[in-house]
């Protein structure tokens, strides 16, 4: 007897149809009983975006964080329902959970709460039972008992915990997507399915923009080594399976191309060349729990220097604000923002063994007249920020030079 959790995203349950063909599919994956199943599913397609936007119409710019995971969890409080009305229609026993009632415990931090422990007692009691436990991804409650909620995407994490604290066999992400691709398939037609992809390179990435799978539910799998296999809701053909390094056979020196315009820069001028004056910076910031990503600071040469970040665009306008106080503690020249920027990067586990992939990279970009504002690199990847509106460009052309045209051209420079 196997144990599987799936998890079905918000267009796999987008309308009644639809559960009713995710009903269809578990049935089918149970095997008249032969396995347990645990589902974990999102909301309805557009259903949480809905309710964010109710939040905004009568919370203002920042709802209560309390009152707002209170509304936006709903969403998922519908679809596990349906999904076991559906299923007990099919003849098939089903239970619901809410992340309350399946013991899904996360910390305080509201909208973007962590999960600290999952006690799958009542889980497994209606497993044990032979019927579907249905379980509701993106939402916990914190030691108080107050609603809260994982971020946006996180209902993959959720199902990843679930699979984690279960010792599933596998965990299965059905999606509109037949699997993890080169890059984002509605920007790059040409874009390939990966048989296989190393829990590093997908961590990459989640986190520089490809939203297949939330970057958590990748660092989840990768620690408790929980098998994921990222396939489409619509047909059963083989998907991506997210593995351990030493399972990816193929060592692509670009496996992906993602792209990422939810950030903004700050660039912070004629700051002096001393101890302590980044801590002054950044220190605001992070009290201000705002999560800078890429920083570059340039060597000074008359005893001042320039230093230039990144935040999330949503948190752009507080960043600046507290960046421009602390400037003027400090004494700079200027404080600089710009929203209209673009992350792009290449992620691949072959840049480990190959020079010259960077240098091909910003050839490419210079190729299409695209100028590179910040890079960032680390062993498996190389990031670029450049102005917004060449985002997809840069996408296609890197997608093309490193893909497309494969290992057939030299890597190295001559
Ligand atoms: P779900 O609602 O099932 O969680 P998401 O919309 O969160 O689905 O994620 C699936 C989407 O991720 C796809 O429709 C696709 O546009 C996008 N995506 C971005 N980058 C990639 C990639 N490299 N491979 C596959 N899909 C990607
Ligand atoms: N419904 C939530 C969202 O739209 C969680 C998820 O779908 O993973 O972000
Ligand atoms: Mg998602």
């Amino acid at each position: 007897m196997g144990l599987i959790v799936q998890k079905f995203g918000g267009t796999s349950v987008g309308d009644p149809e639809r559960i009713r063909a995710v009903a269809e599919r578990v049935v089918r994956s149970r095997a008249g009983g032969e396995n347990r199943v645990a589902v974990v599913v999102s909301a309805m397609a557009g259903e949480t975006d809905a309710l964010v936007a109710l939040a905004r119409e009568l919370g203002g710019e920042s709802p209560d964080p309390r009152e707002y995971d209170a509304l936006v969890s709903t969403g998922e409080q519908k679809t596990i329902a349906l999904l076991s009305m559906a299923l007990q229609s099919l003849g098939v026993p089903a239970c619901s959970f809410t992340g309350a009632q399946m013991g899904m415990r996360t910390d305080a931090s509201h909208t973007r709460a962590r999960i600290e422990s999952l006690d799958a007692h009542a889980i497994r009691r209606v497993l044990d039972q032979g019927a579907v436990a249905v379980l509701a991804g993106f939402q916990g409650t914190d030691d108080d008992g107050n609603i809260t909620t994982l971020g946006r995407g996180g209902s993959d994490t959720s199902a990843v915990a679930v699979a984690a604290a279960l010792e599933a066999d596998v965990c299965e992400i059905y999606t509109d997507v037949d699997g993890v691709y080169t890059t984002d398939p509605r920007v790059v037609p040409a874009a390939r399915k990966l048989e296989r992809v190393s829990f590093d390179e997908m961590l990459e990435m989640a986190s520089l923009g490809a939203k297949v799978l939330q970057t958590r539910s990748v660092k989840f799998a990768k620690r408790y080594a929980v098998p994921l296999h990222v396939r489409s809701s619509f047909h059963d053909g083989e998907g991506t399976w997210v593995v351990p390094e030493e399972e990816v056979m193929e060592r692509l020196v670009v496996s992906g191309v993602t792209f990422n315009t939810k950030e903004a820069k700050i660039r912070v001028r004629g700051v002096k060349d001393q101890p302590g004056v980044a801590a002054s910076l950044f220190t605001p910031l992070s009290q201000a729990e705002i999560v800078v990503d890429m920083i570059i600071q340039n060597i000074g040469d008359d005893g001042s220097t320039d230093l230039t970040f990144t935040v999330p665009r949503d948190d752009y306008e507080r960043a600046l604000e507290l960046a421009r106080r602390a400037a003027a503690d400090i004494g700079v020249e200027a404080v600089e923002g710009d929203e209209a920027i673009a992350k792009v990067s290449i992620v691949g586990l072959g840049m480990k063994d190959h020079a010259g992939v960077a240098s091909r990279m910003f050839r490419v970009l210079a190729g299409e007249g695209i100028n590179i504002q910040l890079i960032s690199t680390s062993e498996i990847k190389v990031s670029v920020v450049i102005e917004e509106k060449y985002a997809e460009l840069a996408v296609r052309a890197l997608h093309a030079a490193f893909v497309e045209a494969g290992a057939a051209e030299p890597l190295e420079e001559s």
